[in-house]
């Protein structure tokens, strides 16, 4: 497999930057941690699935990504339970997203559009770029979508897109087939 078909293999590169980047601490539902921040692999291909382009000679800033994760988290697990992100975490999001662009009128075959441009590709456009993923979300309204699976051990975030947004589970054939297992045994115990 190639780096990019794992990155996506895995269930990244579906919804937004900011759900991969949350999600790169990953739990694989049976108490494992992976921490794929270090795997410059992983790193690689979402920076490439995303077009998040810092200069490649600059060091990666592993705990500002870091810290931005553990907020994105904290976000999605008040949205998941049906609240709203706090000022302090409003706060933090302004923070990462206060990076200088400029506008850019462009020309191609279709016609025109504007583009923005970072003054310096550098990783705060990057991380800047992750967050606004996040606020584009809440801009648009699209929150009820924000789940976190079911499965404790698990607790991946992903955006439902089914029509009812009735999706429990990451994946119906790991997680959400491990808790009907474990409902069926509980069930056969009260019933022995
Ligand atoms: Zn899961």
């Amino acid at each position: 497999m190639t780096q990019r078909d794992i990155f996506q293999a895995k269930g990244f590169g579906n919804a937004a930057p900011w759900i991969d980047l949350a999600n790169s601490e990953e739990w694989d539902g049976f108490g494992k941690r992976t921490e794929h921040l270090a795997n410059p692999q992983w790193l690689t291909a979402f920076l490439k699935h995303w077009k998040l382009h810092p200069a490649p000679s600059s060091a990666v800033p592993r705990r500002e990504l870091a810290e931005l994760r553990s907020l994105l988290r904290r976000v999605a697990e008040k949205l998941a339970a049906g609240r709203s992100p706090g000022s302090a975490e409003l706060s933090k999001l302004n923070q990462a997203l206060k990076v200088p662009a400029r506008q850019k009128l462009v020309q191609n075959q279709i016609g025109f559009r504007t583009e923005l441009v970072p003054v310096k590709s550098d990783w705060s456009w990057a991380i800047a770029r992750i967050a606004a993923s996040l606020g584009e979300m809440l801009a648009k309204g699209d929150l009820q979508r924000i789940k976190i699976c079911a499965n404790s051990d698990c607790r991946w975030i992903f955006h439902d897109p089914t029509k009812a947004r009735i999706k429990r589970w990451c994946n119906d054939r790991t997680c959400g087939n491990r808790a009907r297992v474990r409902r069926a045994r509980a069930a056969r115990r009260r019933n022995a």
